[in-house]
């Protein structure tokens, strides 16, 4: 089994990550910044660094095997995307002009309601999925669940503000999570805009621009006028076509959840990406610790859906409880399975849980003495 990338390790130690790399190499093993690491390794790279490592088995691993796709069975999907930057640099704007200018797939009408991703199809055809919850924090609970959702990040800077720290923290977050960035240099309707600056504050940190003899493509937008966005889009699918991303519509689901809440008179729901296979009403599931059966499902627009294959986010009815966000939502064969996978799982995560307490306490009761 891998575990998390030389990248992430170095996050959570707080050190640099050419220190780990280079711990590495000293004992013979040579690691990139994305690499995943496995159990053995993380334990030396712990060690030398003066750390202790506890390995805690994520319940969403628990009791299901996902059996792997047959390569023959895959076809191309649309790329999702995740938009991240500093704050009041025009995350929202962006999102919401992409939004209303595309087609959103899917039956029209209806008021659009926030469901925490949204898909558009664009004139020719082509598709896009955005994550539209707010980006630092939910790209980091995903990523601290494992769960592995993001294909491309779109770092939006603001022409007129430049990098600032959370541009900083944003591309190295993308970074250690080994997904590749898209740079949209926005505000660039102000008088006061200067991409040129925002293009060197990036190389400053790591990331270089087409513009400046890099590998990054970058994208000059306003979501103001709308201009550079159509070129944004087609560098997202420029990027997207050169990770060949695929999934099988011919498989029960599997995806991911982005968003829950209990809803009047509709009881828990919760927003499910589905990343692989096609989700059926009727559909009997498993999510974290809780399992149900599909009793509905609706996209961004309210319009009742009967399926949703890869890619395709949509508001799900028929939770017994609140899933988490983070946690992975699989189909299974009955829902009797499904309710006895999620009993098992919950029993662990108690397990798991009180064994942390205990730790704690005793933790506590050193420190006073
Ligand atoms: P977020 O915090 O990153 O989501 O930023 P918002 O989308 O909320 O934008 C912050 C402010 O910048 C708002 O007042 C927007 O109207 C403004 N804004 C966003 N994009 C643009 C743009 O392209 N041009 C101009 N002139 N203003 C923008
Ligand atoms: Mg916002």
């Amino acid at each position: 089994t891998e575990y998390i990338s030389t990248g992430e390790l170095a996050e959570l130690m707080g050190v640099d990550v050419s220190e780990v790399i280079s711990t590495l190499f000293n004992a013979g093993m040579i690691v990139s910044i994305n690499q995943r690491l496995d159990a053995d390794t993380i334990q030396f790279v712990a060690d030398e660094f003066g750390y202790e490592v506890e390995f805690i088995t994520d319940y969403n691993e628990l009791e299901i095997e996902i059996p792997e796709d047959r390569p023959e069975d895959l076809q191309p999907r649309a790329p999702i995307v995740t938009v991240m930057g500093h704050v009041d640099h025009g995350k929202t704007s962006l999102l919401d002009y992409i939004r209303n200018t595309n087609v959103v797939a899917g039956e029209a009408g209806g008021i659009t309601q926030h469901i925490g991703a949204y898909h558009v199809e664009l004139p020719d055809g082509r598709h896009i999925t955005f994550l539209d919850t707010p980006g630092h924090e939910a790209f980091t609970a995903m990523r601290a669940r494992g769960a592995k959702v993001t294909d491309i990040v779109i770092l939006v800077v603001a022409a007129d503000d430049g990098v600032m720290p959370q541009t900083i923290e944003a591309i190295n977050h993308a970074k250690a999570a080994g997904v590749p960035i898209v740079v949209a240099i926005t505000k660039i309707d102000k008088p006061e805009a200067n991409p040129q600056r925002v293009m060197q504050q990036l190389a400053e940190n790591g990331v270089l621009v087409e513009q400046y003899g890099g590998q990054v493509q970058c994208a000059l937008v306003s979501a103001k006028t709308g201009e550079g966005i159509d070129d944004l889009l087609e560098k997202v699918l420029l990027e997207a076509e050169l990770h060949e991303l695929k999934a099988n519509p011919d498989r029960p689901a599997v995806g991911t959840i982005i968003e829950s809440r209990v809803e009047k008179g509709r009881g828990n729901v919760a927003t499910v990406l589905v990343q692989n296979g096609t989700l059926r009403v009727g559909d009997p599931f498993v999510a974290g610790v809780t399992s149900g059966r599909v009793r509905a499902m609706f996209d961004e627009r309210g319009n009742r859906v009967e399926v949703a294959g890869p890619t395709i986010p949509v508001l799900v009815l028929g939770f017994d409880e609140l899933p988490e966000v983070g946690d992975q939502f699989v189909v299974v064969p009955d829902e009797k399975e499904a309710r006895a996978i999620a009993q098992k799982r919950q029993q662990i995560r108690r397990e798991q849980m009180l064994r942390k307490q205990r730790r704690i306490s005793l933790d506590e009761i050193s420190r006073r003495m």
